[in-house]
């Protein structure tokens, strides 16, 4: 028995022990192993609980039992389910990064290329290992081609009550534009609205990174950004506004050093209803 337990004192009903699972179910999935401690561990109370408790009658004791097998067979569930959504992720770890392992090396060649068509000296000390750095820093700059919101949303969808406005402002973007393959970057304003169906709001953030690591152009990264979150949660409405500083205009070309791209998607309700619009770009504006 993992805990000292008074047992004179009723500390664990059924009902609450088995109320723990909605609340549980609910959470997204780095802090599952908690809640399963939390399952475990009221389903150890509460069997404590009935194996000492003088007070429940037998078909009383017996139901409880019953409830608590249940606790137990939704825990190994739980467990099941989790490693098999690890061993899945794993796998599909380590098949992208055998997959960019194999293609590092005509990466590598590239970009030694690139230097020697520059004029460079690429036998010189500063650039001997550079075509390698590029390479693995180009992987992992349009590492968003192997990403889906299906693999980051994996249990990260909460059925909830709730059909107010959800506004995650200031999410930092990183891309590059797909014409001169130079880095843009700001920040990214969602809103939606939720259907009875809510992400976890770190997930918002992840939903931008698949997209923007990626050669992107602006216009093009807002609407996916929308209508990726459109279909996974399916919401009354989505919008989108994007504020970028293009490295393009500001370091060649026009070199404008403080101009700023701002393209914006509106979905559903924000297309629908000018003040549902105004209100989220009032709310999103304000610092
Ligand atoms: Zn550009």
């Amino acid at each position: 028995m993992p805990l000292s337990l008074n047992h004179t004192s009723k500390q664990v009903s059924p009902s609450l022990s088995l109320l723990l699972l909605p609340s549980c179910q609910k959470s997204p999935p780095k802090p599952i192993s908690t809640c399963t401690t939390l399952l475990v561990l009221s389903s150890s109370l509460l069997l404590c609980t009935i194996q000492c408790s003088p007070w429940l009658t037998q078909a009383e004791s017996k139901r409880a039992l019953t409830m608590s097998t249940k606790v137990g067979d939704i825990v190994e569930e739980f467990h099941t389910d989790n490693k098999m959504s690890t061993v899945n992720n794993h796998h599909e770890t380590s098949r992208k990064e055998l997959e960019d392992a194999s293609r590092l090396p005509a990466l590598e060649t590239a970009y030694t290329d690139i230097l020697r068509h520059l004029g460079e000296d690429t036998d010189r000390e500063g650039l001997l290992r550079t075509p390698l750095r590029a390479a693995k820093a180009i992987q992992f700059l349009t590492k968003g081609y192997h990403e889906t919101i299906d693999d980051i949303l994996n249990n990260a969808i909460f059925d909830e009550d709730h059909d107010e406005m959800v506004i995650v402002k200031d999410i930092d973007m990183f891309s590059l534009c797909e014409h001169h393959m130079v880095p843009f970057f700001g920040k990214v304003h969602i809103g939606y609205i939720p259907n009875k169906k809510v992400v976890g709001l770190s997930k918002l953030a992840r939903i931008v990174e698949i997209f923007s690591r990626r050669l992107q152009v602006q216009e093009r990264l807002t609407k996916q950004i929308a209508v990726g979150i459109s279909e996974a949660l399916q919401p009354k409405g989505v919008a989108v506004v994007i504020e970028a500083a293009h490295m393009c205009m500001v370091m060649r070309g026009v070199q404008k050093m403080n101009s700023r791209t701002v393209t914006s998607a509106m979905l559903g309700v924000y297309l629908e209803d000018p003040k549902t619009r105004e209100e989220f770009l009032y709310l999103s504006r304000r610092t």
